[in-house]
């Protein structure tokens, strides 16, 4: 049979598509960046020293919301692992999943450093969905919508993966011109706090379309954040206006 819908399909030029697996949700140019940059995950003071700035507060902002001791975690597009080693070293069961090898081998290498055990997959949201759905009390996903091409299949993905009643809480940056200005200009160009490129601008999402996101995939927001830079000061606190970076925290529907 299959060879010959294979035969058909190449006798056939106006022929359908086999069914097939839809096209990875990444970006590949994306995926390169952070693994270029890979090795300098960890130096607080490089081009991922707002991650590591901000992670006391995020941590903080979820833990007040999820309980992490002996919760089971997935941390989606974890990087290098600086959110994921934090979660677990409040005694989650944590595991970290991205696309981009070198950050995951360098999340590896810490952990071994650390003592602190995380697992780490190579493996898409909706692979992973699709694989262990319903297994995770928390499922976080913190700036790494505005990556990806698809940012509502992982929204979907993310809740899937969630057990009802659980949390999933993500970050992102808002579509605006104050954030254009903050987070392009003045973050890249100007403080330089980010490579050039880091982020593109047409992949903001606004706070209305993550929440209709969060709806349809059947999770319901319970918080949302925003997380402020001084760039005088280079002091990053938590408010509540939403304007650039912001958080949210949904609870996936019971039933
Ligand atoms: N969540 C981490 C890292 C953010 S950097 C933190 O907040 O500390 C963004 C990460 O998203 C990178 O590690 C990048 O490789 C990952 N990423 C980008 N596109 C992705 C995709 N389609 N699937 C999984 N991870 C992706």
């Amino acid at each position: 049979m299959l060879a010959f819908a294979l035969t058909w399909n190449l006798m056939n030029d106006n022929a359908p598509p086999m069914a097939s697996k839809p096209p990875l949700n990444a970006d590949p140019e994306e995926l390169r960046k952070f693994g270029d940059l890979a090795h300098r995950w960890w130096d607080k003071t490089g081009e991922f020293a707002p991650l590591h700035a901000i992670n006391p507060l995020r941590l903080d902002w979820i833990a007040e919301r999820a309980t992490l001791k002996g919760a089971r975690v997935l941390d989606v597009g974890c990087g290098g692992g600086i959110l994921t080693e934090s979660m677990a070293a409040r005694g989650a069961d944590v595991t970290g999943i991205d696309l981009s090898e070198k950050p995951l081998s360098v999340a590896s290498l810490h952990g071994l450093e650390s003592g602190v055990k995380v697992r780490y997959e190579k493996i898409a949201a909706e692979d992973i969905a699709a694989r262990e759905p319903g297994s995770f009390d928390i499922v976080t996903c913190m700036e790494m919508l505005e990556h990806v091409p698809d940012p509502a299949a992982v929204v979907q993905a993310c809740a899937t993966l969630v057990k009802p009643g659980g949390q999933v809480i993500f970050s992102t940056i808002n579509r605006n011109p104050k954030a254009y200005l903050f987070a392009v200009i003045g973050a890249e160009y100007l403080l330089r706090l980010l490579p050039r490129g880091t982020h593109d601008y047409q992949r903001f999402i606004t706070p209305s379309e993550l929440t209709r996101h969060t709806r349809i995939a059947g999770l319901s927001m319970t918080a949302m954040m925003g997380l402020h830079f001084n760039p005088l000061t280079r002091r990053y606190w938590l408010a509540p206006n939403v304007d650039v970076n912001y958080m949210i925290a949904t609870v996936r529907d019971a039933g």
